[in-house]
C-alpha cells in the first residue's frame, strides 16, 4: 500500500519494483523427467475441508450459513471418501484445525483411508490481515492440533483462501514444511525462491480454474451469481487433465466437501474420475508423494 507521501508505483526505481517481485518468486521447475511406474501424468486431487470455518472466520455465527458448511462434514466427506476408495486415488485434505476439532475423527479417517492431512490455518484466518507473530502462532497451533488428531505431523500447507502473506514463506521454513500449495506461477511443481535464493520449499501450484468454489458458490445477499453448470466445469477440468497428460505433467485440483459434495456435482467428479481412470498411464498421488518424487527425480533440466 502507498500513502500520498510515498512514491507512487510509477515513480518507483528499479530496485523497488524488482524487489517486490523477487521477494517470493518461482525458481527452477521441478517437472520430473518421468513419473513413477511409467505414468504419463500425475493426478493430485485435494479437498479443503473448511466446513464451518470460513463462516466463523468472518464472525458469522447464525445457523443458516453454518449449516451449509456442516453439510461438508456430514454428507460431502463420506461421499468423497467412498469415491476416492473406488478409484484407489490417494488425495490430500487441507484442514483448518478448528474444522478438525469440530468434526471428531474426521482427520483420522483421512489418514486411515490412505490420504494425507495438511495445514490450512487455524480458523481459515486471512494471513495478510495478521501480523507475523499471530500468523506464526496460529500456524504452529494448527500443526500441533492436526498432529495430535491425525497421528501424523503435516509436511505441507495451503494458506486459507490462498492468502499468502509476506511472512508465510518464513514461517513455512521455520516449521520445516516441505511444500506449499497456494501460489500460481506454473502448471508444474517448482522451487520457491526468497529474495532470489533457493529455499528447498516446493510449490505445487493451484489455480482458480481448477477450484470448484468460484464456479459454484454464490452470495445470498448480492446480485452476483457466478454459477457455472456442473457439466461446464467438467468440460474445463477434462481439458485441463487432457493437456496435462499430453504434456507429461501434473493435474492438480482443489475442491471443498461442502461445495463438490452435492449430488449434481459428485456426479460430475465421478465422470471426471472415469475419464482420468480410462487412461492406464495415470499416477494418483497425494501432494506429499508428488513432492517426494519431484525432489528425488531432480527435474528435467
Ligand atoms: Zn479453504
Amino acid at each position: 500500500m502507498t500513502s500520498p507521501q510515498q512514491p507512487q508505483p510509477w515513480q518507483w526505481d528499479e530496485p523497488t519494483w524488482r524487489g517486490h517481485v523477487e521477494r517470493i518468486r518461482a525458481g527452477r521447475s521441478l517437472r520430473p523427467s518421468s513419473w513413477p511406474g511409467g505414468a504419463r501424468v500425475a493426478v493430485a486431487l485435494s479437498f479443503d475441508s473448511d466446513h464451518e470455518t470460513p463462516t466463523l472466520r468472518d464472525g458469522e455465527v447464525l445457523p443458516g450459513k453454518l449449516s451449509q458448511g456442516e453439510y461438508g462434514a456430514r454428507v460431502g466427506v463420506p461421499r468423497i471418501l467412498r469415491l476416492l476408495d473406488r478409484y484407489a486415488a490417494p488425495s490430500t485434505f487441507f484442514v483448518p484445525a478448528v474444522s478438525a476439532l469440530l468434526h471428531e475423527g474426521e482427520v483420522k479417517s483421512y489418514v486411515d483411508n490412505g490420504h494425507e492431512v495438511a495445514l490450512h490455518g487455524w480458523i481459515h484466518e486471512r494471513n495478510t490481515l495478521l501480523d507475523e507473530q499471530s500468523e506464526r502462532d496460529l500456524t504452529v497451533r494448527a500443526a500441533d492440533t492436526l498432529e495430535q488428531l491425525a497421528g501424523v505431523r503435516p509436511v505441507g500447507i495451503r494458506t486459507p483462501s490462498w492468502d499468502f502473506s509476506l511472512s508465510t514463506l518464513r514461517i513455512i521454513r521455520e516449521l520445516g514444511l516441505r511444500y506449499d500449495s497456494s501460489l500460481m506461477a506454473d502448471d508444474e511443481p517448482y522451487e520457491l525462491l526468497a529474495d532470489g535464493e533457493p529455499t528447498g520449499v516446493v510449490e505445487l501450484p493451484v489455480e482458480w480454474i481448477r477450484d470448484d468454489a468460484p464456479y459454484f458458490m454464490m452470495d445470498r445477499h448480492t446480485a452476483l451469481r457466478p454459477y457455472t453448470p456442473p457439466r461446464g466445469v467438467l468440460s474445463i477440468w477434462r481439458d485441463e487433465f487432457d493437456l496435462a497428460r499430453a504434456e507429461g505433467g501434473l493435474f492438480q485440483l482443489t475442491m471443498h466437501p461442502h461445495v463438490i459434495g452435492h449430488r449434481s456435482r459428485i456426479a460430475v467428479l465421478t465422470e471426471l474420475l472415469d475419464h482420468i481412470a480410462a487412461s492406464s498411464d495415470v499416477w494418483f498421488a497425494t501432494h506429499a508423494q508428488i513432492v517426494d518424487h519431484v525432489l528425488a527425480d531432480g527435474g528435467i533440466s
